[in-house]
């Protein structure tokens, strides 16, 4: 378990918190206040101001999906230790160290906040039961917990002890790519989506995604997010040892 993880359940286990979970609500709870204003360079970010604590949220995404993972996110730099005053540096400081370890903030927080939004003791059960090939089940399991499917199968990612990654296309151009760094040792590339129907390929068809030194299988799931251009691509390696 990630150590950022147990903050959330801590969390969730004292206020008996239970998906959706209301993040309004958990904000209540500790006087946090969310504005909403027109933010040109972020989303969101936390202050403490003359003792008010307040979530600064843009008004872009208020009502989108980008909303709860974005609390959730602003909330890990609160209840994770020491976050408030890194963030507060960030300011001051613009060597490559502190860019490297700003990074290590940004996704340290992002465990918090995928665990405290898609809590693993509720969610996996729910995503061992359900078929990756079944598009209705993940966009029911989504409305669910109230997230976007891109944040569903980046915590399937998280929580799988499979070597997996996603793969996001959007116009057949690949934009960003999910993994977890531990479990998944090779560089994927730039490589375009070869057939939407293959579920299987083998090192001598899918060089274009990894290094030719490669030696294993890898299996794909294609979902096709029509309304926003975009493919997401599922790939899990099975190694030859
Ligand atoms: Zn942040």
């Amino acid at each position: 378990m990630d150590v950022n993880a147990l903050y959330a359940i801590e969390l969730i286990e004292k206020l008996e918190l239970k998906p959706p979970i209301d993040l309004y609500e958990l904000c209540k709870v500790f006087n946090i206040e969310i504005v909403k204003e027109n933010l040109k360079n972020a989303y969101a970010y936390f202050r403490i101001r003359n003792g008010r604590k307040v979530i600064f949220l843009s008004n872009s995404i208020v009502g989108t999906e980008k909303e709860k993972f974005t609390i959730a996110h602003e909330l890990g730099h609160y209840f994770l230790p020491n976050h408030l005053e890194k963030i507060d540096d960030m300011y001051t400081k613009t060597d490559y160290m502190y860019k490297n370890k700003r990074k290590k903030i940004e996704t340290d927080v992002d465990k918090f906040a995928a665990e405290l939004i898609m809590p693993s003791k509720f969610i996996n059960p729910e995503l061992e039961k359900i078929s990756l090939r079944n598009f209705k089940q993940l966009e029911e399991l989504a409305q669910k917990y109230q997230v976007s499917l891109t944040s569903l199968l980046c915590r399937y990612v998280d929580l799988n002890s499979e070597t997996m990654a996603l793969l996001c296309y959007e116009n057949d151009k690949q934009k960003w790519q999910y993994k977890v760094f531990d479990d998944f040792r090779f560089d994927i590339y730039e490589g375009k989506i070869l057939d939407d129907e293959a579920e299987k390929y083998t090192k001598d068809t899918l060089n274009n995604w990894l290094d030719e030194n490669f030696q294993g299988t890898v299996y794909q799931v294609i979902f096709d997010l029509k309304k926003y251009n975009m493919k997401l691509v599922l790939i899990q390696v099975k190694y030859y040892y």
